[in-house]
């Protein structure tokens, strides 16, 4: 039997613990909202959303992706194609549009989707003249929060004001961050926008952790940027961190998380231990 000290340590110099599978939760919702954030494109926001979703659907937590990227990655990735199907865009322009409507199933159990589409990339400025305009996709989700346990955000990459109503309708934000130079670039100014919101418009929104994504242990590249990471922000930091691989490339062509197209790939098995890790903080029912 391992004893405590024998713990391994994990690339982020800390412990590196398994985590329990989470119990079986005797019922469902309200659902808490996390927004995953970063203005940096590329740093595996959509990737983790898809699987971090799907991770905790086979967990048996009923899960809500919004797709809230006008490219609509997240849809697509979940095999959803967006062409003619009520989308977020439309719940955001007609506040009277049962958010029910725009909700699909998924091929993964549990775990359900609202997609976007090229339309989103007019809100911005449509939106602009709205009163309370931060708040207009908070207003929508508070429908469907209570069915279900959790409800994830992939933003897109910017700051602007989508990013600012995905946040003010959050309990939570997730920042992923690629093991690349300059990957801290840009964060303390996402950090500053969390607080500016918090501040202003949204109390109780906390950070659940950075991620970092894209890690490759057997660079002394990627090893340093992760120290510098951990550096800065300490525990804010997740345990778990999720290795580069091809086959992420793959699983989004399938339409599918990896975590169902190759359940036993080491990148499968980071997610579920996110899932696991996240809801051992809390972040997660
Ligand atoms: P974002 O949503 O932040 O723009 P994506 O999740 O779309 O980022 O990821 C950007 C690209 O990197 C995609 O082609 C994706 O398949 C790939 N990718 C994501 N995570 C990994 C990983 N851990 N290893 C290798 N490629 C990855
Ligand atoms: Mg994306």
């Amino acid at each position: 039997m391992a004893k405590k000290d024998e713990t391994p340590i994990g690339p982020t110099g800390r412990p590196y613990h398994g985590f329990p599978t989470p119990p079986k939760l005797a019922q469902h919702g309200p659902a808490r909202i996390v927004s995953l954030c970063n203005q940096k494109g590329g740093v595996g926001k959509t990737t983790t959303t898809i699987n971090l979703a799907a991770a905790l659907a086979d967990y048996g937590r009923k899960v809500l992706a919004v797709d809230f990227d006008p490219q609509g990655a997240l849809s697509a990735g979940l095999g959803i194609q967006t062409h003619d199907v009520t989308t977020v865009y439309d719940l955001l322009v007609d506040s009277k549009r049962d958010p029910r409507d725009a909700i699909l199933p998924t091929a993964v159990a549990n775990l359900d989707v609202i997609p976007a589409n090229i339309d989103l990339s007019a809100a911005e400025v449509q939106l602009v003249n709205e009163v309370a305009r931060e708040s207009i996709l908070s207003r929508v989700l508070r429908k469907v929060a209570p069915d279900y346990d959790v409800v994830f955000i992939d933003c897109q990459p910017s700051l602007g004001l989508l990013t600012v109503n995905a946040l003010t309708a959050s309990h939570g934000v997730l920042i992923p961050l690629e093991c690349e130079y300059f990957a801290l670039r840009g964060v303390a100014l996402l950090i500053e926008t969390v607080d500016k919101v918090r501040d202003r418009l949204n109390p109780t929104l906390q950070l659940d952790g950075l991620l970092a994504t894209m890690y490759d242990g057997r660079t002394l590249h990627s090893r340093e940027v992760l120290g510098r990471v951990v550096d800065a922000f300490g525990d804010d930091v997740l345990e778990t961190v999720i290795g580069r691989t091809v086959k992420f490339p793959d699983a989004s062509v399938s339409g599918m998380p990896i975590t169902e197209f190759a359940p036993e790939h080491k990148a499968a098995q980071a997610y579920r231990r996110l899932a696991r890790e996240l809801v051992s903080r809390g972040a997660v029912a």
